[in-house]
């Protein structure tokens, strides 16, 4: 199914159940792209903030915030966007996070929902698609910072990527042009 299909969905759903005013809080980088298109499926006008995490290790579930909310979101109505959902540890450190903050109530919209690999619990109320265990790039996913403005997703080899990060930008960009002229 295309990505712009999902998103469309996604955003009549939030738009239906929030008539009276929405927080949208993205979480970069990883939403960055999804975020954006949601934006302009909405046929509400909700109000949009910004966290950015940062891991203490990779693979780690242990996360920090290094960019807070410029909003004050207690008594607000807030769905909190996501790229991809996999342990779920992530998701579980924002939600404890933002709910200390008082909102009026607090959903999460996940573009892509890993279940398979979770650990902790995922209360997903939006889910664009759910992937198998695979590492995912494109569409604001990244491998080292790389392939974020992908406009699909991919499904990459991590162990060919540590390898070699540019393994997939000669075949997504590269084949074409070579030879062309
Ligand atoms: P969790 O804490 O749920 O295990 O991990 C969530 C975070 O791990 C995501 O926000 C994303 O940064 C990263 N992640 C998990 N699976 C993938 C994947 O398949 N591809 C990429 N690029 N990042 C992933």
């Amino acid at each position: 199914m295309a990505i712009g299909a999902a998103v469309t969905r996604l955003g009549r759903e939030i738009s239906a159940r929030h008539r009276d005013g929405l927080v949208i809080v993205a979480v970069l980088k990883g939403s960055l792209l999804f975020v954006s298109d949601l934006m302009r499926s909405f046929t509400i006008q909700p109000v949009v903030d910004f966290l950015a995490i940062s891991r203490y290790a990779p693979d780690s579930g242990r996360v920090r915030i290094v960019k807070d909310l410029d909003l004050d979101i207690s008594g607000r109505d807030v769905v909190l966007v996501e790229d991809i959902v996999d342990t779920g540890l992530t998701l579980g450190f924002l939600l404890g996070e933002l709910g200390r903050r008082s909102p009026a109530s607090l959903e999460v919209c996940t573009l892509l929902d890993k279940r398979v690999r979770r650990i902790l619990p995922a209360p997903l109320a939006y889910v664009g698609f759910e992937v198998p265990d695979v590492f995912v790039l494109g569409y604001g996913l990244d491998f080292a910072g790389r392939y974020r403005n992908l406009d699909m997703l991919i499904a990459a080899d991590p162990v060919a990527l540590t390898a070699d990060p540019d393994i997939y930008v000669d075949q997504l960009y590269g084949a074409h042009s070579r030879g062309s002229g």
